[in-house]
């Protein structure tokens, strides 16, 4: 579909029930009854297109997962409870005991615990790779299973160049997938570029406003029916219908919502820029990021996830407490301003912690752009930046 269209997909919905509603209703059904034996056993046989039960399809889901898979060029796509919920499903279909995985470095940190807590527990191990340096990450691929990509990364916000990655897994029989949680599909559509399988935090800009934990995997359709049969199944972590209302909901405005994130959080970022006590920003979209053209080649535009550091480390937290706009806590996508300082992941409990283990640094606070007046938002920042200031830290 051509990408002045996009937006008139998302303000549509086709799985209105013939009542004229241009709100599709809410399947808020555990099981789907038959009317007789006959059609019953040619919808477990897979003869015949009939709901069973809500730990497997549901309507509503099911529209939801249309959706996100016609934005995103998929051919199929399967929804979950949870965004880790999607992404282990995805790694599960493709592993088994004796697999290697290769994964890019500032990986998603829940991600990091399911290859380095979980995984080995199974014969499964991972190797971590500087994503930005694409002939590291080929020279690990010979013999490898899984290339499992985030595009840009957690936190540090590194690109990684995808289309030449997937050839080289697919070179090597190397199943690529990608973490598209940042970008959306409106933004970035990695299946265009060789990966075979694309996840995502609907958590984040899909559902939009907070209020939904959800989570999606899309790819060709016998991928995405195994995953059905299997991971979805016997896993059980299907998601609610009624959270996919919300989805259905939240993405009418995704591309609205989407161009304020971005516009606003260039501003911020240009203010952060330009800022004395701020020693880096880490935004693609600045021409000072190291892979800008990366970024200008593969992405049509921003949202507001970025993060910065701060020249001096003793400074991140009068800093975090002097912000009033931008509200401590994790997570990102929805309609409010949200900050996140790198210090409290390296403090979490756990034998291992990606924040620790890639070196996040500690002077670095991630921010989440939201919706209200970015002169408001940059006057925030820099109430706090005076704050520091005024406390006595050198800034
Ligand atoms: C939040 C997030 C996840 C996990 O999603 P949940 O919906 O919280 O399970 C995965 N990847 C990225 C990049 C995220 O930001």
């Amino acid at each position: 579909m051509p990408e002045a269209r996009r937006e008139t997909t998302l303000a549509h919905d086709s799985e209105v029930d013939g009542s004229g509603s241009v709100v599709p209703p809410i399947h808020q059904t555990s099981l789907f009854t038959f009317d007789s034996y006959e059609e019953m056993l040619e919808a477990v046989r897979g003869e015949r297109d009939h709901y069973i039960y809500s730990r497997g399809l549901n309507p509503t889901v099911r529209a939801f997962e249309k959706k996100v898979a016609q934005l995103e060029g998929a051919e199929d796509s399967r929804a979950f409870g949870s965004g880790m919920a999607a992404i282990s499903a995805a790694v599960l279909s493709q592993v088994r005991a004796g697999d290697r995985v290769v994964c890019i470095r500032n990986v998603y940190p829940d991600a990091y615990k399911l290859f380095t807590q979980w995984l080995p527990r199974f014969g499964v191990k991972t190797e971590f790779v500087d994503g930005g340096d694409v002939d590291a990450v080929v020279a690990k691929l010979e013999g490898a299973r899984v290339l499992y990509l985030e595009n840009p990364s957690s936190l540090v916000f590194g690109l990684q160049d995808v289309a030449a990655l997937a050839a080289a897994a697919k070179a090597r029989g190397v199943t690529t997938i990608l973490d598209n949680s940042w970008a959306t599909p409106l933004y970035q559509r990695p299946l265009e570029h060789g990966v075979d399988l694309v996840v995502h935090s609907a958590s984040k800009y899909l559902s939009g406003h907070s209020d939904v934990v959800a989570g999606i995997v899309l790819g060709p359709a016998a991928t995405i029916a195994a995953i059905t049969d299997r991971e979805l199944t016997i896993l059980g972590a299907k998601l609610s219908p009624s959270e996919a209302w919300l989805l259905l909901r939240g993405l009418r405005t995704l591309a609205v919502r989407l161009e304020r994130h971005g516009r606003s959080a260039r501003q911020v970022a240009e203010v952060l820029r330009r800022h004395p006590a701020v020693a880096a920003v880490h935004f693609p979209e600045l021409p000072t990021h190291p892979h800008h053209a990366l970024f200008t080649r593969d992405f049509s535009g921003s949202s507001g996830l970025l993060s910065f550091e701060l020249a001096d480390e003793a400074a991140v937290r009068p800093f975090v407490n002097g912000l009033e706009l931008f509200r401590l806590g994790v997570s990102w996508g929805g309609h409010e301003s949200l900050v996140y300082p790198a210090a409290i992941g390296h403090a979490a409990r756990g034998p291992t912690s990606a924040i620790r283990d890639f070196g996040v640094p500690k002077r670095l606070i991630r921010l989440h752009v939201g919706l209200e007046h970015p002169d408001d938002l940059v006057e925030d920042l820099e109430k706090a930046f005076a704050a520091v200031k005024g406390g006595g830290v050198s800034i």
